[in-house]
């Protein structure tokens, strides 16, 4: 496999696992070529992650590009499942993130205590409501609301 030694701003799209932007020389390993945007997909060596995520075709896709896809997603059937966690709602990679302005905990029949949590969104001028259960899991749907 193809290695290549750059140095550079780590991109958060990318490196996902890494919390913050910072200068480094990173082995990567050039393992895919993304089948939406044609960019080489990239991988730190012994990193996490595969760097890519695959649709219903087979198709490996970017974190970027799968960011730009679960927006257009959102927009066009005003649903999204994702991850929610510290008032932030993110797609898989975390490449497309939502910040929420308010959430509310409360009693969830199977969860228990502050097992459910009722969050809401501000998107592009449009509001959604998403709704987390459970305390071992991010797991979230945010669905656009109704006027
Ligand atoms: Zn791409």
């Amino acid at each position: 496999m193809e290695k290549r030694r750059i140095t550079g701003v780590v991109s958060e799209l990318i490196y996902n696992n890494l919390k913050t932007k910072q200068m480094k020389t990173f082995e990567l390993e050039i393992t895919e070529t993304c089948t939406v945007c044609k960019k080489e997909i990239i991988r730190e060596e012994g990193g996490c992650g595969t760097g890519y995520a695959i649709d219903n075709n087979g198709n490996k896709i970017c974190y970027a590009c799968c960011g730009e896809a679960d927006k257009k997603t959102l927009l066009e059937t005003g649903k999204l499942s994702g991850y929610y966690s510290h008032l932030v709602f993110t797609n898989w990679p975390g490449s497309f993130k939502i910040k929420a302005y308010y959430s509310r905990d409360s009693w969830h029949n199977f969860a228990g205590r502050n097992g459910r949590t009722d969050f809401w969104l501000n998107f592009e001028g449009k509001h959604y409501h998403g709704v987390h259960i459970g305390h071992d899991n991010e797991c979230a749907t945010i669905r656009l609301l109704k006027k």
